[in-house]
C-alpha cells in the first residue's frame, strides 16, 4: 500500500478512536462527579433538578461511546475484509449495461448504497442487542430499553438517499475535483460575510425574527449600559422565534454589528444577569471577535478544503477500500470518514482563538459592570434553562465547545 494512503487510513483511525476516548472520558466524569451538585450551581437548582440534567446527558455520552465504537468497527471491518469491493462488484453484476432509467453508474450507486445501509442498520441493531444482553448478564441495568424505532430508520434512508442524490449530482457535473476547491470555499465565504459580518441584522429582520426591544423593565438599564459603553441602543435585537433557548449572540463588524437576544433569555435572566450578558456581547464585538474569528475561518477552511478535494480525488485511497475507482457511491463513503479527521486539523488553533475570546469578553463585561457575580449567575442560568450539560469534562467541552466550563471562566474572573 503507498505510503501516504497508509497515513491516510490511519489518521482516520486515530481520530475516530480520539473522539470514542473523549465521550468515554466523559462519562466516567460524570458518573464521578455528578452526584454532588457543582459549586456555581449550588443554591441556584434542586439537587434532584441537577442530578437529572446531568443523568440525561450521561446518557446521551453513553449513547455516543457506542456510536463511535461501531464506526470504528466498520471503518476497521471494511479495511481488512473486501467487503465493499465484494458487494460493488457483485452490484455492477446485477445491473444490465445499458442500466435502466439512468445511467448505469447511477444505478450502481443508489443499489450499492441501499443495500450497504440495511446492510450496517441491521449490523448496528444486531450490536445493540448483544451490548443489551450483555449488560443484563453483568446485572447491570441497560442503557435503556433497546427499540427499533422505524421512524428513526426511515429518517436515516431519508438522508441517505439525500446525501447520495448529492453526491450523484456534484459527480456528474465534475465538482468533486481536485482542482475545485476553491468553488466550495468561494461559496461558503460569501454566505458567512455576507451573514456574519455585514448583513446577519437585515437578513434576520427579513425573514421577521428580530426587532427591536420592547419597552418594558430591561430598555432603561440596557440604554444607560449601551451609553456607558458607546454602542448604539437600536444594534440590540430580540429574537422571538419559538425556541426554548436562552442565549445572546454578537455578529458583525462596526456599524453593521448586531446582538441578538434569543427566546427566553428575557424571561430566565434578571436584569443583572442581561446585562452582564449584553456586556459580554459588547465586548465581543468592541473586541473585534466576529472579524477576527471569520478572517481565521476563512484561511482554515482555505486549507482543510483543498485537503479534502485532495483526498477524494486521490484514487488509491479508494482502491484501499476495495473500490474499483471514485464513484458517487465510493466518494459519499470516503467524505463520510475523511469529514472528522479534516474537521480536527486546525481545531486547536480555532479553539485557543475563541477561548481567548471568551475570556476576553468576559473580563470586558466584568469591568463595564464592575460585578462578576451577575456574569456567573448569567452563566448559571442559561446552562439549567437550555438543559446543557452542568459539568462536562474539560476535554470534552474544549472539543466540542468554543466556550470554557463554567468553572474555568469563574476561575479566570477571580
Ligand atoms: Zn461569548
Amino acid at each position: 500500500m503507498d505510503p501516504s494512503v497508509v497515513i491516510v487510513i490511519a489518521a482516520m483511525v486515530l481520530v475516530q478512536a480520539f473522539y470514542a476516548v473523549l465521550e468515554i472520558v466523559n462519562v466516567r466524569h460524570m458518573r464521578r462527579t455528578g452526584r454532588t451538585v457543582a459549586s456555581p450551581f449550588v443554591g441556584r437548582i434542586e439537587p434532584k433538578a441537577y442530578t437529572g440534567l446531568v443523568a440525561s446527558h450521561m446518557l446521551k455520552a453513553q449513547r455516543n461511546v457506542f456510536t463511535m465504537i461501531s464506526s470504528i468497527a466498520f471503518l476497521v471491518l471494511f479495511l481488512l475484509t473486501d467487503a465493499l469491493g465484494t458487494l460493488e462488484r457483485w452490484t455492477r453484476s446485477i445491473v444490465p449495461a445499458e442500466g435502466w432509467f439512468l445511467s448505469r453508474e447511477n444505478v450502481v450507486a443508489i443499489l450499492f448504497s441501499a443495500m450497504l445501509l440495511v446492510g450496517m442498520m441491521f449490523i448496528g441493531y444486531l450490536a445493540m442487542m448483544l451490548v443489551y444482553v450483555l449488560l443484563r448478564l453483568r446485572g447491570k441495568k441497560a442503557v435503556k430499553r433497546v427499540s427499533w424505532s422505524p421512524v428513526k430508520s426511515l429518517r436515516v434512508i431519508g438522508l441517505g438517499a439525500l446525501l447520495l442524490s448529492i453526491a450523484i449530482v456534484l459527480y456528474r457535473t465534475n465538482i468533486l475535483s481536485r482542482s475545485s476547491w476553491w468553488v466550495w470555499a468561494a461559496s461558503l465565504y460569501s454566505v458567512w460575510l455576507v451573514q456574519g459580518l455585514f448583513f446577519g441584522g437585515r437578513i434576520m429582520k427579513l425573514l421577521k425574527v428580530s426587532e427591536p426591544l420592547h419597552d418594558d423593565k430591561f430598555l432603561g438599564p440596557i440604554g444607560e449600559l449601551c451609553t456607558q459603553l458607546d454602542f448604539p441602543v437600536n444594534a440590540i435585537l430580540e429574537v422571538n422565534e419559538e425556541t426554548e433557548l436562552a442565549h445572546a449572540m454578537a455578529t458583525g463588524v462596526g456599524r453593521f454589528a448586531r446582538i441578538f437576544i434569543y427566546g427566553k433569555a428575557k424571561a430566565a435572566f434578571t436584569v443583572g444577569q442581561l446585562l452582564a450578558t449584553l456586556g459580554h456581547e459588547i465586548g465581543h464585538i468592541k473586541l473585534h471577535h466576529p472579524a477576527k474569528l471569520t478572517s481565521w475561518h476563512c484561511i482554515s477552511m482555505s486549507f482543510r478544503l483543498w485537503l479534502f478535494a485532495t483526498l477524494m480525488s486521490y484514487e488509491p485511497l479508494y482502491r484501499a477500500f476495495g473500490f474499483e475507482g471514485i464513484g458517487p457511491h465510493s466518494a459519499l463513503i470516503m467524505a463520510s470518514y475523511l469529514i472528522l479527521p479534516l474537521s480536527i486539523i486546525l481545531l486547536p488553533i480555532t479553539r485557543l482563538l475563541e477561548r481567548r475570546f471568551e475570556y476576553q469578553a468576559d473580563q470586558f463585561a466584568v469591568i463595564a459592570r464592575a460585578n462578576s457575580e451577575e456574569l456567573t449567575a448569567a452563566f448559571v442560568t442559561q446552562i439549567i434553562q437550555n438543559r446543557d450539560n452542568p459539568n462536562p469534562h474539560p476535554w470534552h467541552l474544549a472539543v466540542y465547545d468554543a466556550h470554557p466550563t463554567i468553572a474555568e471562566r469563574v476561575a479566570a474572573l477571580a
